[in-house]
């Protein structure tokens, strides 16, 4: 019941077929397109609630395909690449693609791959209003008073661990990339804001984190850029 609709965009036969393997085994239900243009097309007509798309496509470049979507839809897009195409994935997370699968890949990765996606999804249907409380496992914030708590107890945020916290918990399950952090906190992505970057993230993990046994909010993407989880 309530299984995603998937579009798997996929050049390569083997690859696309241990894809829809995959899904076929695990009840999801998916079409396929074999090159950019199928991949517009098929997102328009089929409105698909996830797309699983190949960056490196024979005709349309994969971020162009990401754009195109993008101006119509916020689907989530996990996008696909080979290891060697890291300039790549970034360009396309700051296209609109939410997540991305390195390849070589392995099914569970790609099956724990879906499952953020899904509870992002879940958690997008319940938010159609603009919820003036996120509440995240033990984290809490109060979008109108500008307080966060952990566990009913305030944290001490500086404002600037506030707002990349307020920016991550917008996006919860999404990776955004260094340079969307660095613009949307600092309105500016010089090399200097990612090292800053850095040492504001790591503080505010450590005070996110600090209590034992605390569960992991902020995942690090090396050279890319962080996540907030949704905790169970
Ligand atoms: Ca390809």
């Amino acid at each position: 019941m309530n299984k995603l609709q998937i579009l798997v965009v996929e050049d390569d036969t083997p690859v696309r077929n241990l894809i829809t393997t995959t899904l076929k085994a695990h009840d999801y239900r998916f079409s396929a397109a074999v090159n950019g243009k199928e991949a517009v097309m098929s997102a328009a007509s089929l409105n698909p609630d996830v797309i699983l798309l190949d960056l490196g496509l024979p005709d349309i470049d994969g971020v162009e395909v990401i754009r195109r979507i993008r101006s119509w839809s916020n689907m989530p897009i996990i996008v696909i690449s080979a290891r060697s195409e890291d300039n790549d994935k970034i360009d396309a997370l700051d296209a609109g693609a939410d997540d991305y699968l390195t390849k070589p890949f392995s099914v569970d990765e790609l099956l724990a791959r879906l499952r953020v996606t899904q509870r992002r999804l879940t958690q997008m249907q319940g938010n159609t209003n603009q919820a003036a409380v996120y509440v995240n496992g033990r984290l809490r914030i109060d979008y109108a008073s500008g307080c966060v708590y952990l566990d009913d107890e305030e944290m001490h945020l500086t404002p600037i661990e506030y707002k990349l916290l307020c920016l991550l918990a917008q996006n919860t399950g999404k990776v955004l990339t260094h340079k969307f952090i660095t613009q949307s906190v600092w309105g500016s992505s010089w090399e200097n804001d990612v090292g800053s970057l850095r040492v504001f993230m790591a503080t505010l993990r450590k005070k996110l984190e600090k209590p034992s046994g605390s569960p992991q909010y902020i995942q690090t993407h090396i050279g890319i850029g962080y996540r907030m989880l949704k905790i169970e």
